[in-house]
């Protein structure tokens, strides 16, 4: 990259310890407009210097200060605060997206409008934090416990929905009184930069939340390794989130992995056909494809399978790609062009293991896609699960339709992955919709509905898909300890040789 190539380009700076400031090497790189394939940034290369600073300004602000000094109510207030700052400037924020992500603006301004919720379900949880006075078996003793935050914590954002899961993760652990690092996606880093100017609005004190742009090798290794981060909250995929693990556990940090996902999206006879149909659109197609919940095995009951592709086929023809700004379009760009590779390589795979491409199968070279990185709503039937093309994530709009005889048929072939992220269900019988979510091993199973996430819900995986959950109140107890405190009321100390 030559001076003359970075010449107009936005040049923007990471945030740390209340302070905005290049990266300490002083290099940078681009990020991208997935519409127009072009840079229109420089973003701060953050490394071990620049982790070192951000990890010291939130050990800092942990210690000392005034964050420690605030009270569980006041934390509330800060996040309700915030929240209402996301709500007032969700279009901005949405907009910034667009660009640098190709995310939907429809989709964008209805997550970003919806992301306030969460910081307001866990301000309202901030004091309900509450230890309990324990029934001791002790003469003379009173013993309680106590839930404490657990100190730093480093945030590692993929490039899919950045504020968003962002919220997920930054406020429970706000909330229980941790403070942040938060390592945006290399891909997406610019959110998250515009962002913390809210943070900073909302009146939190200097290096409570900070943002540490840079590479998952560079920036993103060295917190995860860093002895002053108490806690790894990831999201990404498996095999960072494999490596991270290995990592963080020489150290004996907490970890929570929000990985990937090949969820089966299983569709009886008994369904409602019109809402199965959206319902497949919704999980494979929408976000184009680049959602961890992906529907992306598509399970259908062997004596509506044609009637039901054709349907499907003749609904995902209507799609309207192009330019993500446009409250229109209904397929965007790939965000990035490594996974626009990628995507297209498995559709190499696909042909090459026997599946019967019946829908797209290409790039997308229609005029309103432009230069951007676009590929076509691609379905595959023919498909058994053993392939590849069934066993693998391929986070793009890239749809597998195996058939099924009956339910246990259809929980072995759901359950015969690596991952449990979720699943969709689609029947008119009362009796299914309740037992078959035992039998499928996801931690998401939707009936007669797909890709429904709230605050209120925990959401998190089985199997390779992850440790932990976000969202609901489960998702605060990731970010706290609990201390047993023993208090002697005896006059007279017993035996010092005898366990007491
Ligand atoms: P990725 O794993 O490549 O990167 C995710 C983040 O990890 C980035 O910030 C990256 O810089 C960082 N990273 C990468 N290697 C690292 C390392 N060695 N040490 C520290 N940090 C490192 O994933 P991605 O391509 O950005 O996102 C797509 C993946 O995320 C998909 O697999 C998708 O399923 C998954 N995802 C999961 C959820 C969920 O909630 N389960 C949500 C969204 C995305």
């Amino acid at each position: 990259m030559t001076a003359l190539d970075t010449v107009g380009l936005e040049k923007l700076s990471m945030y740390i310890g209340g302070d905005w400031s290049p990266s300490a090497s002083g290099e940078t790189f681009e990020t991208f407009n997935p519409f127009t394939g072009k840079p229109w940034a420089l973003v701060p290369r953050g490394n071990a210097a620049d982790a070192d600073r951000a990890v010291a300004a939130a050990k800092k602000a942990f210690t000392s200060g005034e964050w420690p000094t605030l009270n569980a109510t006041q934390r509330g207030h800060l996040l309700r605060k915030l929240g209402d700052l996301i709500a007032r400037d969700a279009e901005k924020l949405a907009e910034i997206e667009v660009k640098d992500n190709g995310k939907l603006i429809a989709e964008m301004g209805m997550q970003l409008k919806y992301a306030p919720q969460w910081y307001y379900y866990f301000a309202g949880l901030a004091d309900k934090i509450e230890g309990a006075v324990l029934p001791i078996d002790k003469p003379e003793t009173f013993t309680y416990t106590l839930h404490e935050p657990l100190g730093v914590v480093a945030m590692i954002i993929p490039w899919n929905s950045p504020l968003l899961l962002t919220a997920w993760k930054l406020a429970p652990a706000l909330a229980a009184g941790n403070t942040a690092v938060i390592k945006p996606s290399e891909f997406t880093s610019a959110s998250a930069l515009a962002f913390i100017k809210l943070v900073e609005e909302a009146g939190f004190p200097p290096g409570v939340v900070n943002v540490l742009t840079g590479f998952g090798k560079e920036a993103g290794e060295a917190l995860v390794t860093h002895p002053d981060v108490a806690k790894v909250a990831f999201t990404g995929g498996v095999k960072s989130g494999t490596h991270v693990y290995q990592r963080a556990a020489e150290s004996l940090k907490k970890v929570s992995l929000e990985l990937g996902g090949k969820s089966p999206n299983i569709v009886f006879a008994d369904c409602n056909m019109e809402n199965a149909v959206k319902g497949a659109i919704s999980g494979i197609f929408a976000a184009t494809g680049q959602t961890c919940i992906a529907g992306s095995r598509l399970l259908v009951q062997k004596n509506i399978h044609n009637e039901f592709v054709d349907k499907l086929i003749a609904f995902a023809k209507t799609a309207r790609m192009g330019d993500p700004m446009s409250l229109d379009t209904q397929v965007g760009p790939v965000t990035t062009r490594p996974q626009y590779e990628k995507i297209l390589s498995y559709m190499d795979i696909a042909k090459a293991d026997g599946a019967e491409c019946a829908l797209g199968g290409t790039k997308a070279e229609r005029s309103e896609c432009g230069d951007g990185w676009f590929v076509e709503p691609t379905i595959y039937t023919g498909v058994n699960n053993q392939m590849r093309i069934a066993q693998e994530e391929v986070f793009g709009p890239v749809l597998s339709v195996i058939p099924f005889e009956d339910d246990d048929d259809a929980v072995e072939i759901a359950n015969d992955v690596v991952y449990g992220l979720a699943a969709g269900i689609w029947t008119s019988s009362l009796n299914r919709a309740i037992e078959l979510p035992k039998r499928i091993q996801a931690g998401t199973i939707w009936v007669n509905t797909y890709r429904a996430v709230s605050f209120i819900a925990p959401f998190g995986g089985y199997k390779r898909s992850g440790l932990g959950r976000e969202s609901g109140q489960d998702a605060i107890n990731e970010y706290l300890q609990t201390k047993t405190v023993w208090i002697s009321t005896a006059t007279e100390t017993p035996n010092p040789f005898v366990m007491r």
